[in-house]
């Protein structure tokens, strides 16, 4: 399959795994998600994975409720463990099944390996898919930021940010009727007109290593597939 991409870094959100409900994971999206991760991987694309908690937890709202920002930030990352394996489990499910591994940054060795990147790119060489768990093992940071850490250590071509809308608009579309989609940004563009495509620290790192996003819905069929093969579905930021 002659793909634009061979290597990729998909970042899910924790709210694209709950599906309608208000909390947790459906496990049908789940179901769903798998299998298009999967097409991709049969066609040999390396599929490495950043999954969000914000499904279970939060940080920043713990802290809000009076918490201990790090220790809430902790049981964040403690929440984007159990999507990773619920996507793993989900993935290894599958006829044929995909093989996976579950990378932690934080060492919890009895569910998952903990991250090494050489051995993250040896699976990913290998055809297997990886997911990476526990953000980035610090507290004040997101997955967002994680999914750009990751993507520039193992070399990813591009991030796909999955979300629940099909790209960046120049205004908030489900409160002004006239807001456009942009298909293509530029970093500079995005920071100049203070667009919200990924948080500043996460967006930084992919200008400052010219990695490109590009953020589409994942609820529509094939989304995964299509942004694989570079057709222009919601938008894309580069230099
Ligand atoms: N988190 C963290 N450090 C990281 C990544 C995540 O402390 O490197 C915590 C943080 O509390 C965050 C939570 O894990 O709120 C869930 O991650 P995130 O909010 O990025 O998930 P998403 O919004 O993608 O579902």
């Amino acid at each position: 399959m002659n793909t634009k991409y061979r290597r990729v870094l998909l970042k899910l959100s924790g709210e694209a795994l709950m599906g309608d409900r208000s909390f947790g994971i459906d496990p049908a999206v789940v179901q769903t998600i798998a299998q298009e991760v999967a097409e991709i991987v049969c066609d040999g694309v390396q599929m490495a994975i950043v999954v969000g908690g914000g499904n279970i937890f939060r940080g920043i709202q713990g802290s809000a409720a009076g918490m201990d920002r790090a220790t809430a930030d902790y049981i964040g990352m403690l929440a984007t463990v159990m999507n990773s394996m619920t996507l793993q489990d989900a993935l290894e499910h599958l006829d044929p099944p995909i093989h996976t591994r579950v990378m932690t940054a934080i060492a919890m060795q009895e569910v998952a390996e903990p991250y090494i990147r050489r051995r993250a790119i040896h699976h990913l060489e290998k055809g297997l898919a990886v997911i990476f768990g526990a953000g980035s093992g610090n507290p004040f940071f997101t997955t967002d930021t994680t999914a750009a850490l990751r993507a520039a250590e193992i070399n990813a071509e591009v991030i796909f940010k999955a979300t629940r809308v099909d790209g960046i608009y120049d205004a908030d579309p489900e409160k002004n009727p006239n807001a456009k989609r942009f298909n293509t940004l530029n970093y500079d563009h995005v920071l100049a007109k203070n667009l919200r495509v990924m948080d500043i620290t996460a967006f930084t790192l992919c200008k400052e290593n010219d990695i490109p996003i590009v953020v589409f819905d994942l609820s529509v069929p094939g989304n995964i597939r299509r942004a694989v093969m570079g057709e222009s579905i919601g938008t894309y930021v580069g230099g």
